[in-house]
């Protein structure tokens, strides 16, 4: 078969090689119309395969708490109330009573028809729960057919190709799939955020033609590239091989000297953090030898709210995650609702970040309040998201202060995002405010350069243009003796993380899995070379001149592994 090339979006980091597995279908609705003799006990079996649903999820849900993975609990929660409802049971029943289809059939078709709903409604983030009641009635309608609830699969290196997936679907794959290859999803998808957390390849968006490939046939999921490659030739499978073996022998080595200190070659210390929304990933990342927590994305555990989430509920996702963190960096972001992580709640309000919590006090000082006493044990950070004005660390400042004062709490450091342009901008007057800068690469990019973030590829944050605003932000930083985070996706990135080091960045913050790597890379690098020809990018024309320039220092990390 020749090898074609498919474009999708790149949803979860990494490269992966297997054959083909299409998930597991649960077949089509059949045209049988059962004689009335045989539809109550049908109907029996169909009622029994969803209660028997709603079962295996809230055990897979207490699983998953269990380990701190809050917010995927929470997901699968969704999907037990949706088997649990009970206009759901009664179209269920009345579709094998009285229309005489088979169990199967009328769950998937009742099923089908709550997620066309939620599809014709146009939303993205509907679309996704689609996908996650598309789920259910998978498993549902394998127990209706008598087959376990789990997926069937194969043994050997797999490539799970699908047109969508729920998150229960990727929560549960077997050890043997490598990577996921869909249709339709979203990158901001639930089960985007799952494979993200699990380490596995993810390219979304590839349309029709993936669901054509042969089942067994070898495949490549290039998840940093947003591609998948079937059939791929020989010389495609053994670059292919070769990056992956690659990655496996650079990961062994950084995680064998996760220990040793992050210092460049001649002595500048470099702090290398995680980026992390779950207890899991700290433990991972810790694991991996970060030195804390950079970034804790708080909002993704709440984009099914409903409200605006109250003390309790952000200690329940809080705790398991500041708990291990005792006496080392806990750097909490603030809610950073808006934009793609609006949830049902503030459907139809505009704003972002600090701007929407600025607008609700209460909600302010419920995740203060929280965020204060899970941390108390911790060196802790309030991180400010989309900051573009003084004024606004100002205003969270005065509500932290009561907050510490009543619970007896040391007051914690307050940090500012620099994620939008106007912040880098007014980083010399934001700077006396706070006890320290983020850079988020993602959104400054994204807004400097004018391309969507979720673009096949990305944006390039070595854009000269994206460098400036990188440098005012830490001359600013120096001069009110603040340090300077790098948060996005850029400080694990091999060709602006060297740049990043030679701006001055203190502290790069990585996701789990690349912790590792990137210590290993600062160890790799010389301080005084960086420098220089970080000086040099500012001057450049454009994001290609500064990749060559470049080059020498991304061969020093491409041979730290
Ligand atoms: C960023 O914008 O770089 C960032 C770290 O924030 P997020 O990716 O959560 O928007
Ligand atoms: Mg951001």
């Amino acid at each position: 078969m020749t090898e074609r090339v498919l474009a999708g979006v790149m949803a979860s980091p990494g490269i992966a090689l297997g054959a083909v597995r299409h998930l597991d279908a649960a077949g089509k609705i059949d045209g049988t119309v059962l004689d009335s003799d045989a539809r109550p006990q049908a109907a029996a079996q169909a009622l029994e395969a969803l209660a028997q649903s709603a079962h295996e999820l809230e055990e897979l849900a207490v699983r998953l708490r269990a380990d701190g993975r809050i917010e995927e609990a929470d997901i699968l929660d969704a999907g037990t109330m949706m088997a649990e409802d009970p206009v759901l049971i009664e179209a269920v029943e009345g579709a094998v009573l009285e229309r005489g289809l088979t169990a199967r059939s009328a769950i998937l078709s009742e099923v089908e028809s709550v997620a066309a709903q939620l599809d014709a409604l146009g939303d993205p983030e509907l679309a996704a729960r689609a996908a996650d009641v598309r789920s259910l009635a998978r498993r549902a309608s394998r127990l209706a057919s008598g087959a376990s609830g789990r997926s069937e699969q194969r043994n050997g290196d797999l490539v799970l190709v699908a047109p969508d997936l729920g998150p229960a679907d990727v929560i549960e794959l077997d050890g043997d799939v490598r990577a996921i290859a869909l249709a339709v999803g979203g990158v901001t998808g639930h089960a985007a955020i799952v494979a993200r957390g699990l380490g596995l390849p993810m390219v979304v968006g590839l349309g029709p033609d993936v669901l054509s490939l042969e089942d067994g046939e070898v495949c490549i999921v290039d998840g940093d590239r947003g591609i998948a490659v079937a059939s791929p030739d020989r010389e495609r499978t053994e670059a292919a091989r070769r990056a992956i073996a690659a990655r496996r022998e650079g990961r062994a080595r950084a995680m064998a000297s996760r220990t040793a200190p992050t210092v460049t070659r001649d002595g500048r210390s470099v702090r290398v953090l995680a980026n992390a929304a779950t207890a899991t990933e700290v433990r991972d990342a810790l694991e991996a030898g970060a030195d804390g927590v950079g970034l804790f994305r708080t909002e993704l555990g709440f984009l099914e709210a409903r409200h605006w989430p109250t003390v309790a509920e952000h200690r329940r996702i809080l705790d398991p995650a500041l708990k291990q963190l005792r006496g080392l960096t806990a750097t909490v972001r603030l809610l950073d609702f808006g934009g793609d992580k609006t949830p049902p709640f503030l459907k139809g309000v505009h704003g972002r970040g600090v701007e929407l919590l600025l607008e609700d006090a209460a909600a302010l000082s419920a995740q203060l309040a929280a965020i204060i006493e899970a941390g108390s044990a911790t060196e802790l950070r309030v991180l400010i998201p989309m900051v573009t004005e003084p004024g606004q660390v100002r205003a969270v400042r005065a509500a932290i202060e009561p907050i510490a004062a009543t619970s007896g709490s040391r007051v914690p450091l307050v940090a500012a995002m620099v994620e939008v342009p106007a912040a880098a901008v007014m980083a010399d007057r934001i700077a006396p405010e706070v006890g320290m800068f983020s850079i988020g690469t993602n959104d400054l990019t994204s807004f400097q350069l004018g391309i969507d973030r979720t673009r096949p590829g990305g944006a390039p944050a070595h854009h000269p243009a994206v460098l400036r605003l990188i440098a005012k932000t830490v001359d600013a930083a120096r001069a009110a003796g603040i340090p300077v985070e790098v948060c996005g996706e850029a400080a694990s990135n091999r060709i602006v993380m060297p740049l990043l080091v030679g701006l001055g960045v203190d502290e790069l913050s990585v996701g789990a899995a690349a912790v590792a790597e990137v210590r290993a890379w600062v160890r790799a690098l010389d301080y005084e070379q960086a420098a220089a020809i970080a000086r040099r990018a500012l001057d450049a024309e454009s994001a290609a001149e500064v990749e060559s320039l470049e080059r020498p220092l991304r061969v020093l990390l491409d041979d730290a592994g």
